[in-house]
């Protein structure tokens, strides 16, 4: 069996641990949300890859879902002690190495796809039956609108990444917008891992900035839509609010709703001109159900937190279930 997964990085490494829990024999391919990347320092950083890759790899910091675990931070240290801004993004000296090898490679022509596999040789030894990609080989960011008194426009646009770990996602999001994605491509692998998957699966990562990003690299959204597998979706928002993160922040921007029904109906049904077969909310929000039945999107509720591979497994074959029988 083959399964595809769109997602991006901490919510989505931690449903793909129950993809591989729930379906230890199949093989899967993880389309990675790259509108993160950023470069900083001359290095290129993909943090949701990386979050991906170390957390599949058993290597990720537990406590805070991102990075290497037993990291250090004394380049960072030292960076800071020059005064080389930016200081308010974490560069720890294990994950250092890399954004070294990432940066080295894609100086040298390599495109992102074969520096991600090139990478995930040393972290996936599974690789036959765990397959990384990101998004595009393209160059795409996500920036935020935000507003500033002080510019001729009374705005200004800054990376999502200023948005979130600087600013802590406190100024109101006026627009969200992905510079380059209109002329980005699937990266090779992506369309094909779409179109030859007996099941796809979008994690309940953020819909704005993780799930909206790879949805909107022209061609990946008609792939989803003509693909001959069942679609099934799973909400990472629970009572009207993220588990974890600030989709909240963001959901507005866009003009949608800060709960799983409002996010559910924003990706559609297939056929309807979305790509869902199934939308999956949490029990919490089972009084959702009659308006996106209403709406003609089949869903259904049960337990959507991940606390571990095994209960996230769980919930992904029973949405898988509702979708195929
Ligand atoms: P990021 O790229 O690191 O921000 O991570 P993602 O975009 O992949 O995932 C963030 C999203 O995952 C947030 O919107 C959370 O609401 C969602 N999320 C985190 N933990 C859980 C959980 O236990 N259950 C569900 N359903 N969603 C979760
Ligand atoms: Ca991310």
């Amino acid at each position: 069996m083959q399964i595809a997964v769109l997602a991006g990085g901490v919510g989505g490494s931690r449903f793909v641990r129950g993809v591989r829990h729930a379906y230890p024999a199949a093989r899967i391919t993880v389309i990675v949300n790259t509108a993160d990347d950023i470069l900083l320092h001359g290095l290129h950083i993909s943090p949701d890859l990386d979050t991906m890759m170390y957390s599949l790899g058993g290597a990720i910091d537990p406590e805070r879902g991102w990075g290497r675990a037993e990291e250090t931070w004394r380049v960072s240290g030292e960076l800071a002690a020059y005064g080389v801004e930016p200081t308010w993004f974490g560069l720890g000296d294990l994950d250092l190495a890399t954004h070294l090898v990432r940066t080295q490679m894609l100086d040298a022509g390599y495109p992102l796809s074969a520096v991600t596999q090139a990478l995930c040789t040393r972290w996936l030894t599974d690789s036959d039956q765990l397959q990384l990609l990101p998004m595009s080989d393209d160059r795409v960011e996500t920036h935020v609108v935000i507003d500033d008194p002080a510019a001729p426009s009374g705005l200004r646009a800054v990376h999502f990444q200023e948005y979130w770990v600087k600013l802590h996602a406190g100024p109101e999001a006026r627009q969200v917008l992905q510079v380059g994605i209109d002329h980005s491509r699937p990266a090779p692998g992506v369309t094909d891992a779409i179109t030859g998957a007996d099941l796809i699966l979008i994690a309940p990562s953020n819909p704005v900035v993780s799930i909206g990003p790879v949805l909107a690299v022209p061609g990946i959204r008609a792939a989803i839509t003509g693909a001959r597998a069942p679609v099934i979706g799973f909400a990472g928002i629970i009572g009207g609010a993220p588990v974890l993160g600030m989709a909240h922040r963001l959901l507005p921007a866009i003009g949608v709703g800060v709960d799983a029904a409002s996010v559910g109906l924003h990706y559609g049904a297939r056929g309807n001109g979305g790509v869902l077969d199934a939308w999956v909310v949490d029990d919490t929000d089972a009084g959702l159900l009659p308006r996106l039945d209403a709406s003609g999107l089949t869903a259904v509720s049960t337990d959507l937190i991940m606390r571990d591979p095994s209960a996230t497994g769980r919930f992904i074959q029973y949405g898988v279930k509702l979708a195929t029988e």
